[in-house]
């Protein structure tokens, strides 16, 4: 009897687990199909300039998207800050902008994104010459964690959405780290089709090692040299510039433009 009972309790128990992705699919579902709310496009009207030159149909799409995301993902205020549903749309309309035609979770290694009125220190521990812990000191504007946390500063976020013209924004930026880092370490190299891999590792490289050069012979570039630290911060820069500089890149990037018009499905130059 009591075996009949625990054969009865792990099949419900496995129906359960088989259940729950649809289950999450359908709640999603029934969020992007909710009428969206008419402040929070007073607030993508007011704070997000990209918005308005977005088709029709990515309009559409990224308010979907944003429903889900803000329904999904908890912001915490930190250092004393309130968190308001302007600064809860503005962040999600710009991370949802680099996911318009994905289907499922929004980020789905994401936990929670945290959120400072400004710049914030971290103390980055390292081992000194003598082996002894330092704590390095450094003020961000934002930071992605493979953990499954993002941490932004809410002025920088505001100026980075205010101009979305001059190739700079930090929401852009930590979240392709996000994309990055569902993958593992953030190396540049988030998930593409098996199909898809060799020409992108061909062409970020290529383009990584350029920008590398440009940067030790004191070259102005179009990427900003902080993209040259390594291939995770390169693919981040490149996406800002991206979403935010299409005709230059398409012009003197080409083939960069093109992977990455590929991996977003998107063609800002349309816009
Ligand atoms: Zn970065």
């Amino acid at each position: 009897m009591s075996l009949l009972i625990l054969s009865g309790a792990a099949l419900l128990l496995v129906l359960w687990l088989l259940g729950q992705p649809r289950l999450a699919e359908w709640r999603r579902e029934r969020l992007r199909r909710k009428p969206f709310p008419r402040p929070w496009r007073q607030i993508l009207l007011r704070r997000v300039p990209v918005y308005r030159h977005l088709p029709a149909d990515l309009q559409l799409r990224l308010k979907r998207q944003i429903q889900v995301f803000l329904a999904e993902k908890p912001f915490v205020g930190c250092a004393g800050l309130t968190v308001t549903d302007e600064m809860r749309v503005t962040v999600a309309a710009l991370a949802c902008l680099l996911i318009l035609h994905r289907g499922g979770e929004a980020f789905p290694n994401l936990r929670q994104i945290l959120l400072y009125p400004g710049a914030f220190f971290v103390d980055r521990p390292h081992l000194g010459a003598a082996g002894v812990q330092q704590e390095n000191r450094r003020l961000l504007s934002g930071e992605s964690w493979a953990r499954g946390q993002v941490i932004l500063s809410w002025q920088d976020t505001l100026a980075g959405a205010a101009d979305p013209g001059d190739g700079h924004n930090v929401v852009l930026h930590e979240f392709a780290h996000q994309l990055d880092q569902e993958t593992g370490p953030a190396n540049g190299a988030p998930w593409l089709p098996r199909s898809a891999r060799p020409r992108w590792a061909q062409v970020l490289g290529a383009e990584f090692d350029a920008l590398r050069q440009r940067v030790e012979l004191g070259l102005p570039s179009l990427l900003a040299d902080y993209g040259a630290s390594d291939p995770a911060e390169f693919f981040a820069v490149a996406t800002e510039v991206f979403f935010e500089q299409p005709q230059p890149l398409a012009l003197e990037h080409p083939a960069l433009y093109a992977e990455l018009s590929a991996f977003y499905q998107v063609d800002p130059l349309s816009w």
